[in-house]
C-alpha cells in the first residue's frame, strides 16, 4: 500500500533545541568573517534557513549583496564545522520536544505514512542536531532543506518530489503535512496546497500561530493521538 500523508517535520522547536549550539555557531562563523558580532544579538532565527541567516547577517554587518553564492556556501560549510564541535563539547544539551519519541514510534508503525523532514537547516546541520538529540535520521525518508534553498516557501514542493516514488504521484493538498513552530512553517506550503499543524513549542503561541490559519494547532505534540488524528483528519 502506498502511503497518502507525507509528514514533514521541522526540527529546531518542534522535534528539539540545541540550548543555542545552533545560534553560537552561525554567529561564531559570521564573526570569522565580518568581525563585530553584537548586532546579530536580537536577530531571529526562527522559522528561517540557514542560508538567509546568514545573507541577513552579512546584510547587517553592511556587506553589500547578492548574499548568495560561493560566500554564503562557505559561510554555512563553516557553521556546520563549529555546529559539530558546539554539540561535542559538552556545552549545551540537546533535548526533545515533549512526545517526540513517542510520535515518531508512533508514525513508524502506521503505513499510511511516509515520514520527512522540512527544515531551514542545511542537511549536515540537521544530521548533526538529530544525532545529538539521539535520533536516527534514516527514520525520515525524504527531506528539505535549508540547502536544498535558501526561501522556505520553495522546500515544500521539493520534499514532495522527492517522495514521488513511494506515493507513485507528487504529493499535494491534504496529502502534504507540514509540522513546525513557527508562522513560516504554516504559510510555506501554501503553494501546493499543504495542511500545516502548529505547534506552541517554539517562540509561538497558540493564539499568535492561530493568526495564520493552521489545518490544527497544538500547545505541543505530546497527544498523540490528537496529532495522529490532524494527520489522518
Ligand atoms: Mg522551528
Amino acid at each position: 500500500m502506498n502511503p497518502d500523508r507525507l509528514v514533514l517535520l521541522d526540527i529546531d522547536g518542534t522535534i528539539l533545541l540545541t540550548a543555542g549550539a545552533g545560534r553560537r555557531a552561525i554567529t561564531a562563523a559570521l564573526g570569522e568573517h565580518v568581525g563585530e558580532v553584537s548586532s546579530f544579538q536580537h536577530m531571529r532565527f526562527d522559522g528561517k534557513t540557514d542560508p538567509q541567516i546568514v545573507g541577513e547577517m552579512l546584510a547587517m554587518a553592511g556587506h553589500e549583496p547578492p548574499h548568495d553564492g560561493e560566500r554564503v556556501a562557505a559561510l554555512c560549510r563553516r557553521y556546520v564545522a563549529l555546529l559539530e564541535r558546539e554539540l561535542a563539547s559538552g556545552a549545551s544539551s540537546t533535548t526533545l520536544m515533549p512526545g517526540i519519541e513517542r510520535l515518531l514510534l508512533r508514525l513508524a508503525g502506521e503505513q499510511r505514512v511516509a515520514l520527512g523532514l522540512l527544515t531551514g537547516n542545511l542537511v549536515d546541520g540537521a544530521e548533526l542536531k538529530l544525532r545529538a538529540a539521539g535520533l536516527d535520521s534514516r527514520q525520515f525518508v525524504v527531506g528539505a532543506y535549508g540547502s536544498d534553498s535558501h526561501d522556505r516557501c520553495e522546500l515544500p514542493a521539493i520534499a514532495a518530489a522527492r517522495a514521488r516514488p513511494l506515493f507513485g504521484h507528487v504529493p499535494s493538498g491534504e496529502e502534504v503535512i507540514i509540522i513546525g513552530d513557527t508562522p513560516a512553517d504554516i504559510t510555506c506550503g501554501l503553494g501546493i496546497g499543504a495542511r500545516a499543524i502548529a505547534v506552541a513549542t517554539g517562540a509561538y503561541s497558540v493564539e499568535d500561530l492561530s493568526l495564520h490559519r493552521p489545518w490544527a494547532v497544538l500547545p505541543d505534540l505530546s497527544d498523540t493521538e490528537a496529532v495522529m488524528a490532524a494527520i489522518l483528519g
